[in-house]
């Protein structure tokens, strides 16, 4: 029996280490991960380079106060500004703490210019904002909130709704947060489109835009950020799972605008940006930036989709649809979606649940081409054996 509180349904499978894309289980089975933590290990496991980075800083200083300069913390957020709209960076620890964070600036903005009431904002009925106490509110799941009594200042609307959108805006929304590519709700892509007209509505009803890249952010989708190529520029973005490759960092980027509210005392976090942190984001950040890197991923994943087409083309009773951008994919089944978990894990293979009867996949963003041959065989071979 497990001391561990039981919210988690947890498969009976445990594993001693991890290679790149594959796991080996305690009970001696390789499988190709097609999890990596949930988007998490953007670089497989246990990559040389960030065991290198980890290993090195430990011998020098894990953790001081942010009472003090942290020069790797400042060195990762300079990175980023250079890269991205961002004007400056707040470190956290985890997505649903840079969810947190965005919120908090986007209502602080306005209290700092004399608008105290601009508190609402405005989300995406059903979609993930992370499991704290405001995130579940802001995600208006029925199913995170139940029991957890409430917490106000949010409103919703449904994906795709456009007129429900501009009817839940009132003169006291400060914000609209959306995740660009919803994850935990079935890999659902806001197309470019949408985003400018997101960003065109903001401006002019004086609301700001925050884009949550928790999932579909740091070269997930193909770019660094799954908005670039609709060129909109967001107020506020919260990061977190991929900038770490594995050790927990969360991070809410703003511009210029919103950054002027939060002065010393606004917020704070004890282990945010620490120095061991700080030198596994540096070192991502490095190597995902790179554009040979994200070219490699966007031909990964039409690679991926095209083959993946090519499957459920071939078994349309099974496979309703393929989704997704970059390596952040989904396949929307019409049969059992536990059950085809179970035997694409049966044969190998890891792969995660989402909404919408959506069995996610999520490779590493240095997958090789050999690895996806061999999980698009045994995504094959289900499909077959359930026929
Ligand atoms: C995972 C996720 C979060 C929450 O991240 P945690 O690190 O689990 O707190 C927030 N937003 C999105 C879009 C996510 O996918």
């Amino acid at each position: 029996m497990s001391a561990l509180a039981k919210n988690y349904n947890r498969k009976n499978i445990s594993f001693k280490k991890g290679k790149g894309s594959f796991l080996y289980s305690t009970n001696g089975k390789k499988y190709l991960d097609f999890v990596q933590g949930i988007a998490v290990n953007c670089l497989g496991h246990s990559n040389p380079e960030l065991v290198k980075a980890i290993n090195d800083q430990s011998k020098k200083v894990w953790h001081v106060s942010n009472a003090f300069r942290i020069p790797e913390g400042e060195k990762l957020a300079k990175k980023i500004v250079k890269k991205t709209f961002a004007n400056s960076v707040i470190f956290q620890n985890s997505g649903a703490e840079a969810t947190e964070v965005a919120i908090k600036v986007a209502r602080r903005y306005f209290y700092s210019i004399g608008k105290p009431k601009k508190t609402r904002i405005l989300c995406i009925k059903n979609s993930f904002h992370g499991r704290t106490l405001a995130a579940i509110f802001a995600s208006g799941s029925k199913k995170m909130t139940e029991g957890f009594g409430n917490v106000g200042g949010f409103d919703h609307f449904a994906f795709g709704d456009h007129n429900s959108l501009k009817k839940k805006i009132t003169k006291n929304t400060a914000a609209i947060m959306v995740e660009t590519i919803m994850g935990e709700g079935g890999i659902k892509v806001i197309p470019d489109w949408c985003l400018k007209d997101l960003r065109k509505l903001c401006d002019k009803k004086n609301i700001l835009l925050i884009l949550d890249e928790v999932q579909c952010g740091i070269g997930r989708s193909g770019d660094f950020f799954a908005f670039e190529r609709s060129k909109v520029k967001p107020d506020i973005v919260p990061i977190a799972k991929g900038i770490g490759g594995g050790f927990p960092i969360g991070a809410v980027l703003m511009n210029k605008k919103v950054s002027s509210g939060m002065v010393p005392g606004t917020h704070g976090s004890t282990f945010g940006g620490n120095p061991l942190a700080m030198s596994v984001g540096n070192k991502v950040i490095d190597i995902i930036t790179n554009k040979k890197f994200l070219n490699n991923v966007k031909s990964l994943s039409k690679y991926f989709l095209l083959n993946l087409q090519k499957i459920k083309d071939k078994y349309p009773n099974i496979i309703k649809q393929i989704r997704g951008k970059g390596l952040l994919i989904g396949i929307q089944l019409y049969t059992d979606q536990s059950f085809f978990i179970k035997k694409l894990m049966e044969n190998r293979l890891l792969t995660i649940r989402a909404s919408e009867n959506v069995v996610r996949i999520l490779p590493p963003l240095n997958v090789k081409k050999t690895e996806i041959d061999l999980a698009l065989k045994i995504i094959n071979k289900v499909c077959k054996d359930i026929k």
